[in-house]
C-alpha cells in the first residue's frame, strides 16, 4: 500500500516549498509519472470512435466531470476529448485497472 501511496502522491517526493512553486507555474498541472510519459509533448489524439484529430484534455482549462467517470475500475471518456485522452494517456492499461482495484478495497477510490 505504501508503494501505491508514492506513486500517486506528488507531496511525497517534493518539499512544500517545491510544490508551491510548482502551482505558481500557470500552464503545469501536477500529473503521476505514467501519465506524464504517455502525454510526453502530445497535445492531440485520435478519437477511437470517430478517427478524428482531438485535443487532448488539460487539467488547467477543462472539467475532469464533463469529460470522464469512473466505471467500477475503469475511467471512461464521455466526450471525444475524454475518449482521446484516455487512449494516448494509456489511462486503463492492466496495471492501472490493477491499482485502482487494490485501492477500490482499501477504500481510497
Ligand atoms: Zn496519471
Amino acid at each position: 500500500m505504501a508503494e501505491l501511496w508514492l506513486e500517486f502522491n506528488p507531496s511525497a517526493y517534493l518539499t512544500d516549498t517545491q510544490l508551491s512553486r510548482l502551482k505558481r507555474i500557470p500552464n503545469l498541472a501536477l500529473a503521476c509519472d505514467r501519465c506524464n510519459a504517455y502525454k510526453g509533448s502530445n497535445l492531440t489524439g485520435i478519437d477511437p470512435d470517430t478517427g478524428a484529430l482531438i485535443p487532448l484534455f488539460s487539467p488547467r482549462v477543462h472539467a475532469w466531470d464533463d469529460h470522464f467517470v469512473l466505471s467500477d475500475v475503469t475511467i471512461v471518456g464521455l466526450t471525444a476529448m475524454g475518449r482521446t485522452t484516455v487512449r494516448v494517456l494509456n489511462m486503463n492499461d492492466a496495471r492501472r485497472i490493477q491499482l485502482r482495484a487494490m485501492l477500490k478495497r482499501h477504500e481510497q477510490l
